[in-house]
């Protein structure tokens, strides 16, 4: 008999974005308002750097950390962004993607029974990275009251013996929800008194619109506890070259390393050619970017509110975090009903956790265009909801009537 493979992968879960996006791309004609990627081409001149290192014979590894020219550009960007400082040669990692540079955190810190604070909802591939190494992940439920915000009280009583480390998400892919560097400050002292790692994905920082983005990095005192991931993928429009690194302490650095040589041996060459000339010119495109999700977040967030469907302003990304609960409909309900009556794909906040549940999440990474058509559908779909319900009060009402008159 052939043997069972690993328990763990076994007991994975199925994405719950994945399993609603099978039912989307089966039917026709449906508006997306579902995808976690820019709607935006990589820029020009960004593919043609790639493309010309293929031209040039560049087909070759790299080294493991990374190209030295492009550490020396996530470095100098860093310091220009953020004023945090990481060393080219010893501190930072060019990984597969953000997606490899979660994966990496998770194997190199975390051994069996471990435990780590995840927040709830949060980003989908967190959980399942430390499933894999046997720990356990104990959820901090995140409120709309408080902007889905980290609260120190909350942390504190999640930090055990056993924790041994927290993964931070913000500006937070699925609330848009953004710490400020007021907020992170009251989180400094429980996070150096405790020694847990602090795994901050920060991903979206760029598109932090409203304010300036802050990171648990930026404060001295914690810097080595903390992790930071980043990538090319959503802020210079680049998912499919599959780029991203990580910055860290030398001693966490080498450590990811001994797992990223092995496994990965380098990222792909072009993609780093591609990378450097990202951050030496492409930032006029970030920022053109940028102002296109602003205009199409405002749009949503006050159409959303104006048809009842209460809807935080979020601070970062490109997701809205809208509160169904009016329609008194599960999110999943929510989700599946709106896909098969009106051709809308949005995806339900269960996807993101439990306490996702009442929420929907909304991605403008869109056209204007079609935002403005899939509003309209919503606003048709809570009419045909608020008609339905009405006929149900009214046959309840008959009912109780006929029963009076029959007294
Ligand atoms: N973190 C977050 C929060 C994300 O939303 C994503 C992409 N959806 C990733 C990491 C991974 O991105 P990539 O691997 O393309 O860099």
């Amino acid at each position: 008999m052939i043997k069972k493979p690993s328990q763990a992968v076994i007991d994975i879960k199925p994405s719950g974005i994945r399993k609603f996006f099978d039912l989307a791309s089966s039917m026709k004609g449906v508006i997306s308002l579902g995808v976690g990627e820019p709607d935006f081409d990589t820029p020009w001149h960004v593919t043609e750097a790639g493309v010309d290192s293929l031209a040039n014979g560049q087909t070759h590894y790299t080294a493991n950390r990374g190209l030295l020219r492009l550490r020396q550009e996530i470095s100098k960007f860093h310091d220009e962004h953020y004023g945090t400082k990481y060393d080219p040669d010893k501190e930072i990692i060019v990984t597969v993607g953000g997606s490899e540079a979660v994966d990496l955190c998770c194997r190199t810190l975390l051994e069996p029974g471990d435990e780590v604070i995840v927040l709830d909802p949060n980003y989908v591939a967190y959980e399942p990275a430390i499933l894999l190494q046997h720990a356990k992940p104990v959820f901090i439920e995140l409120k709309e009251e408080t902007e889905f915000k980290l609260l120190p009280e909350d942390l504190e009583k999640a930090i055990t013996d056993k924790t041994k480390a927290i993964i931070l998400n913000y500006p937070s892919n699925p609330t848009g929800g953004v710490m400020t560097r007021e907020d992170y400050e009251k989180l400094v002292p429980i996070i150096k008194k405790s020694g847990i790692y602090v795994i901050s994905d920060e991903i979206y920082a760029e598109l932090t619109f409203d304010g300036e983005f802050a990171s648990l990095a930026q404060f001295d005192e914690v810097k080595d506890q903390v992790i930071v991931i980043n990538g090319f993928s959503k802020a210079f429009a680049m998912t499919g070259w599959r780029l991203g690194y990580t910055l860290s302490s030398r001693e966490i650095s080498s450590l990811m390393l001994k797992i990223h040589q092995f496994v990965i041996m380098s990222a792909p060459t072009p993609a780093q050619h591609a990378a450097i000339e990202a951050l030496k010119n492409g930032y006029p495109d970030v920022l053109e970017m940028k102002k296109s999700y602003e205009q199409r977040r405002n749009l949503l967030v006050s159409r959303l509110n104006k048809m009842g469907l209460k809807t935080n302003m979020p601070h970062g990304t490109f997701y809205v975090f809208a509160n169904i609960k009016p329609s008194r409909l599960s999110s999943d309900d929510f989700c599946t009903q709106l896909l098969e009556q009106e051709k809308v794909a949005i995806v339900p906040g269960t996807a993101f956790g439990v306490h996702g549940e009442g929420f929907v999440r909304i991605s403008y990474a869109t056209s204007l265009d079609n935002i403005k058509k899939a509003c309209e559908k919503i606003e048709h779909f809570l009419e045909t909801l608020d008609n339905q319900r009405k006929e149900e009060l009214e046959a309840e009402v008959l009912e109780v009537m006929e029963e009076i008159i029959s007294i």
